[in-house]
C-alpha cells in the first residue's frame, strides 16, 4: 500500500501491526558521469519492486528524496538537510506514526550518509518510548543486508557499495541510459584505508577530485539487474522479518 495514496480513515483502519515503511535517499552529486538524484532513483526502483512482492502486508511512505548530504557539498547541485537537522527530520517521521498507533517502523535507507543519522534517530525515538514494550524501530541500509552480489555475476568487480561506482552506475544503466555519461574513459578511485579500523571524519573531496569512489568504468546494465534483484530480494527478506516478529522479543 502507498501511503500517499490512502485516506486517513483507511489508515485509521489498519492493523497497527503494519509495517510503516519510510524509503529515505538524497540529491547529491554522482561524480562527473551520473545524475544528482541518483540515490533516490535507485532506491525508488528498489522500493517499487519490493512493493509488488509485498502488496497490502506493509504501508510505504513517499521517498524521502532530503538526506544528510554535508559532505558532498563542494560539488555544485548537491542538496543537504544538515546532520541534525536530518536528525530531526527522521524523529519526526518516526513520532508521526507511534501517534497514529503504529508500532513497526522501518526506515530503508539509500544513502551513505543518511546511516549514522539514521541509526541514531532510531535510537533516540527508542528512549523516549521506554515505557514501551512492542515497538520495533529499525533502520537498514539497502546494500548492507548481507546481499554479495558478485557471487550471482562474476564479472562484477567490486564488492562494496563506493560511490558513483560500478555498483551505481549499473543500476542507472539498467534504469536509464540517457542519464549516463561516457565511463570507458573514467579511472577507479581507490576505496583505502582511511585509518581504518578508526572511523575518519570526512568530506568527499579528501577523497575524490571527479566525485567518484570506486570502477564506474565496469559498469552494465546486466550488472545492474543483478544488483537490483540482489538488493530487492534482501529488503523484501528483511521486511517479511519484520511482518512475522511477535511484538515483543529482541530478535526476529
Ligand atoms: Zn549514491
Amino acid at each position: 500500500m502507498q501511503l500517499a495514496n490512502l485516506s486517513w480513515p483507511a489508515v485509521h483502519a489498519l492493523s497497527k501491526d503494519t509495517p510503516i515503511i519510510f524509503p529515505v535517499a538524497a540529491l547529491e552529486q554522482h561524480g562527473g558521469h551520473m545524475p544528482l538524484f541518483t540515490d533516490s532513483l535507485l532506491l525508488g526502483e528498489i522500493v517499487r519492486r519490493a512493493a509488488e512482492r509485498l502488496g497490502d502486508r506493509v504501508v510505504w511512505a513517499p521517498l524521502m528524496w532530503l538526506g544528510n548530504s554535508d559532505h558532498h557539498l563542494d560539488f555544485p547541485g548537491t542538496l543537504s538537510a544538515a546532520p541534525r537537522a536530518y536528525l530531526d527530520l527522521l524523529n519526526g517521521l518516526a513520532e508521526n506514526f507511534i501517534q497514529h498507533g503504529f508500532k513497526r517502523l522501518v526506515f530503508i535507507n539509500g544513502h551513505g550518509g543518511n546511516d549514522v543519522p539514521g541509526k541514531q534517530a532510531v535510537f533516540e525515538v527508542r528512549q523516549r518510548h521506554r515505557d514501551r514494550n512492542d515497538v520495533l524501530l529499525l533502520f537498514a541500509t539497502y546494500w548492507s543486508l548481507g546481499g554479495e552480489p558478485w557471487k550471482r555475476d562474476s564479472y562484477i568487480q567490486q564488492r562494496e557499495m563506493g560511490h558513483a561506482c560500478e555498483w551505481e552506475t549499473s543500476m542507472i544503466l539498467r534504469l536509464n541510459p540517457k542519464l549516463v555519461g561516457e565511463t570507458s574513459k573514467l579511472k577507479t578511485v581507490e576505496f583505502g584505508t582511511g585509518f581504518a579500523p578508526a572511523s575518519r571524519g570526512w568530506i568527499t573531496k579528501d577523497r575524490t577530485a571527479p566525485g567518484h569512489i570506486g570502477s564506474p568504468e565496469f559498469a552494465s546494465a546486466e550488472k545492474g539487474e543483478t544488483l537490483f534483484a540482489t538488493f530487492t530480494d534482501d529488503v523484501v527478506r528483511l521486511i517479511e522479518r519484520v511482518i512475522v516478529w511477535d511484538g515483543k522479543s529482541w530478535n526476529g
